[in-house]
Order: C-alpha cells, then structure tokens, then sequence
C-alpha cells in the first residue's frame, strides 16, 4: 500500500519539485526492452554520432585520437564503425585528468567529481555529468522492476558508508530506506547484522557481491532465516555464486554490472534465464579482442564502453579490464544485447604453468559449488607472484580444524595442479581497496586474455 503511494503520488511530486525525471524515465526504458534491436541500436548510433562530434571539438584527448587514426567524426556512423578508433586505458585517462579529457564547452557546474580505484590499487579521478544523473536513476529503476521492486519499497543497502547529506538522509526515510555500512561489518558482528536483516520485514536487499555473499554465508551456516520479499540485488562486483544467495534469502536474485566511471546500472541478469542484458540507453558495450576487434557471439573477450550520456568527460571506447563472452539473444523476447560469463578484472586470473587460467568466478565456483567452503570463510584472497606459487588467504568463519585445512589443501592442489606450490593461510583479516572492493586473485603476472 505505502509503495503504491510512494511510486505514484510521493515520488511523482517530489521529481516534479526537484525538476527530475526518473520516473517517466524508466518507463522509456521498460518500454524499448521489447522493441526489435535494430531499433535500439538506432538510438545509441544517433547518439554516439552526436558525441563524435562533441569529443573531436571539445575534448583534446579524443581529438588527438582521431587524428593519430586519420578519421573525422563523420567516419563515426555506425556501432561497427567505432572500432576503427582506439580502445582508450584508464592509465591514458588518468595522465590526461583533467584539462585534456574534459569538454571544454561544458560550464563547470555539470562537472560532478568522482573516483575509482584502480586494479592496482591506484585512484582515478573522473567527472560524470550532472546532466545523466535522472537516466543513471532511472536504469536502477527500470532493473529493480524486473524483480517487481517499486520506488518505496522497503529495503536495505549495504553501502561503503560515505556520508550522506541531509535531503539524503530525509529522502532515505520518506522513501523507506535502510542503510548500513559495510565497511564497518567485521566477523564479530556480522552475526548481529544478520539477526536484525532477519528481524526486518524487508522488500529487497542490494549490496556490494561480497558482503551480500558473506552474509548469505554467516546466515545459512547459523540458520538465521532473512527473507526479502521480492529480490536481493548484488552490485558492484563480479558475483561469484548466484546460487548461494538464492539458497540463503529464498528469493529472486538480480545480479547487476555497472562501472563507476561509465556510470550507472549496466548490465543485470535476466529474470528469466540468467543471461546478462545490457541497457543500451546508457552505453555502447562492447567485447573485444586483444586486438580491439569485436568477439563474434560465444567468444570472450574485454568488456570496451562507450558512454552515452556523459558529455562532461566522455568515455569513448573505455576499457574496463572487465572480461565477458558475447552471448546469443536471450529467449526472454527482450532485444536487450546479452552478455555472458562476466569476469573481473583480466589481472584477476591465476594462471599456472600448464597454462590454465582460472578465473575468480571460476574458483568461486569450484570453492562455493562444487565443495561447499562457503560456510566456513568470511572472505578469500588469492596472492600470485610467480606461476609456480600460489598463496590462498582466507578469514575462518569460525575456529579451524585441522582436517579442513588440509582438505582445503588438497582441493586447491587439485585444482592449480602438483606444479604449483601452493601455500594456504588462516589470516585475520584481508583488507579491501579504498573504494571497498576486495580483490579476489591478485596476480603480479601479465594478463592473458580469455576466451
Ligand atoms: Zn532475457
């Protein structure tokens, strides 16, 4: 009942004070999911050959581009046509921050100040437009609907903890919000966290992958029953076991990619087959080669962005270092683009020297699927510095035994192969970068591509 007031009277008037539009925003979206591809595909073209042109006369960066690849924008005319520009690194955009990589047109007051932190623990500072916050709103909106989450709804976000201004914090009642800060959760508390999720009559649960996962864990091993409504919403990072979730919150789960940079609400599952659907409102993705070529369906490759609504600071073919193979059309009936088997970043692989790849999905599938560990750790971490030597961390969830280490032992020497010393550690803690991700392998050798 509060919800249906919420979404449409409350929020309504609130978009029409504030002068925002979210609401009819992502009705545009829900209406084009179902439209034929061409169509959508039509749209980002009108709009990426519109940013061509702001990039060539305003941008020195991409200008430079252009001309180091002999184009003018006009050569710009189709998705496939922007392949004969260069895949631009976050290491490029950081040594250009900010005079180089920022319109020169745009006032001031559209610049909204960002950062990330790199994968190697480095930070990029970046601009998004104020002008995109509404279509970055409003893609949150349009994918929580596919779970049937309404604005209004009561639910709970495991956050970094950033301060929230007061209209925030105002907003965030008014609208039924929860908030608590994940970065502030440790194993000695997480149990109380879990027994008061369980306590709250909640619609929905979003969250960063791992604190989401680690909860999932801690609940199902003390069979603390936390029951959303309608759907938990994993985001930020790669989820490692889709399966776990469901098996703990009994309930629909929405598995979501986005990027800081190219911001917003990207990618998320199907709800009806598990394939990725990309929003092609906000970005052009695509999956290339090492050569920057585009992967035909079934291959892998890296996830390249092209973003559509930052004229600020745009993003031209941005390469995430995400992986992820083209997929075929899902047989949901929307023409969303699909995506399949996303990874995290291409550093995040161990590689031995047999030359097999395993993935940080991969080894979570192996761990979480296939031998059940997820109850008895807190977090993981992988420490490669050599082919030959790998390290496993990981924090207990509770006290030891013998016998598990050692079979823990075993099932990753199984994995990695006898060629490979592995070392595995009981470690208090493993500390997440300072934008609060955690790095499942952390790898010092070259990356390999995938595929
Ligand atoms: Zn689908």
């Amino acid at each position: 009942m509060y919800s249906t007031i919420f979404s449409k009277v409350i929020f309504p008037t609130l978009e029409l004070i504030m002068r925002r539009h979210i609401t009819s925003t992502a009705a545009k979206y829900a209406s084009l999911q179902y439209q034929p591809y061409e169509q959508l595909k039509a749209r980002q073209e009108a709009k990426m050959r519109r940013l061509m042109h702001h990039a060539f006369d305003n941008v020195p960066f991409y200008r430079e581009k252009f001309k180091q690849a002999g184009l003018k924008p006009e050569d710009i005319q189709t998705i496939e046509d922007l392949t004969r520009l260069p895949v631009v690194t976050k290491e490029e955009i950081r040594a250009n921050f900010p005079h180089q990589v920022t319109a020169s047109n745009i006032v001031r007051q559209r610049r909204i100040p960002a950062w990330t932190s790199g994968s190697t623990g480095e930070s990029l500072d970046f601009y998004l437009d104020s002008l995109s916050r509404d279509s970055r709103a409003a893609a949150f909106t349009f994918f929580n609907s596919w779970a049937g989450v309404r604005n209004g709804d009561k639910g709970l976000h495991l956050g970094l903890g950033y301060p929230r201004t007061f209209i925030q914090k105002a907003f965030g009642l008014v609208a039924r919000q929860h908030y608590i800060a994940s970065l502030s959760m440790d194993k000695d508390n997480v149990i109380k966290v879990c027994s008061q999720l369980a306590k709250m009559k909640l619609d929905f649960i979003e969250g960063n992958a791992f604190t989401i996962s680690w909860i999932a864990s801690v609940a199902k091993h003390n069979n603390i029953k936390i029951r959303p409504e309608k759907a938990v919403i994993s985001t930020m990072e790669i989820l490692l076991s889709k399966q776990l979730l469901e098996d703990a919150f009994q309930c629909p789960v929405l598995n979501r990619y986005g990027n800081r940079e190219v911001g917003g609400a990207l990618v998320q599952n199907c709800p009806e087959s598990d394939k990725m659907h990309v929003n092609t409102e906000l970005c052009i993705l695509e999956i290339v080669d090492e050569e920057g070529n585009t992967c035909a369906p079934g291959w892998g490759g890296r996830i390249v962005l092209t973003d559509l609504n930052n004229w600020v600071m745009p993003f031209i073919r941005y390469d995430t270092e995400d992986g992820a193979i083209a997929g075929e059309p899902c047989p949901c009936g929307r023409t969303l683009p699909v995506v399949e088997n996303l990874e995290p970043r291409l550093t995040w692989y161990i590689q031995t020297p047999s030359g097999k790849t395993i993935s940080s999905r991969a080894l979570g599938g192996f761990l979480f699927k296939m031998r059940d560990y997820m109850t008895h750790f807190v977090r993981f971490q992988v420490v490669q510095k050599s082919p030959s030597e790998v390290t496993f961390n990981f924090v207990p969830l509770q006290s030891i035994t013998q016998e598990l280490l050692s079979r823990l032992n075993d099932d990753l020497q199984l994995l990695l192969g006898t060629e490979v010393n592995l070392v595995v550690n009981a470690v208090d803690d493993i500390p997440l970068t300072p934008s609060g991700k955690l790095v499942i392998i952390k790898s010092e050798l070259e990356p390999r591509a995938i595929g």
